[in-house]
């Protein structure tokens, strides 16, 4: 399967409670076949907005970041999140919602096989190491 075809299917999923209040579904961005791997734990209100993951100021900074070490989303880098809709309140996700979106980063991480993946923030590194 392709990402994109992956995508499609991911824009209707209603495994968890959070597709009852989102606004979009914050699928992914980035390069198809990028070496490094952003995974955030969730979409917040801009990005619930636009459906792009990482944008307002926060992501512009990423963005300013990254292009300082030559890795940008157009070329080299895909940035996802734990969950892909939006916790109300910008609250943690619930272990179950973590769960239940966990299969679709991990068909991304099939699909994408980056070199490198790193955590952004504490429950993006929780989930992903389980510990
Ligand atoms: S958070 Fe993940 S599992 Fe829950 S509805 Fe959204 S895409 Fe599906």
């Amino acid at each position: 399967m392709e990402l994109q075809a992956l995508q499609q299917e991911c824009m209707a999923c209603r495994r968890c409670g959070l597709c009852e209040t989102r606004h979009s579904v914050v699928f992914g961005q980035g390069a198809a076949h990028a070496e490094v791997m952003l995974v955030g734990e969730g979409p917040g209100a801009n990005e619930d907005e636009q459906g792009l993951p990482f944008v307002g100021k926060s992501g512009q900074l990423l963005d300013h970041y990254l292009e300082a070490i030559d890795l940008s989303r157009d070329k080299n880098v895909y940035i996802a999140n734990i969950v892909k809709c939006r916790p109300p309140q910008n609250r943690d996700p619930l272990p179950e919602e973590s769960a239940a979106c966990m299969p679709w980063l991990r068909q991304q991480f099939q699909l994408i096989r980056p070199k490198i993946v790193v955590c952004l923030g504490r429950v993006a590194a929780q989930r992903m190491l389980d510990p």
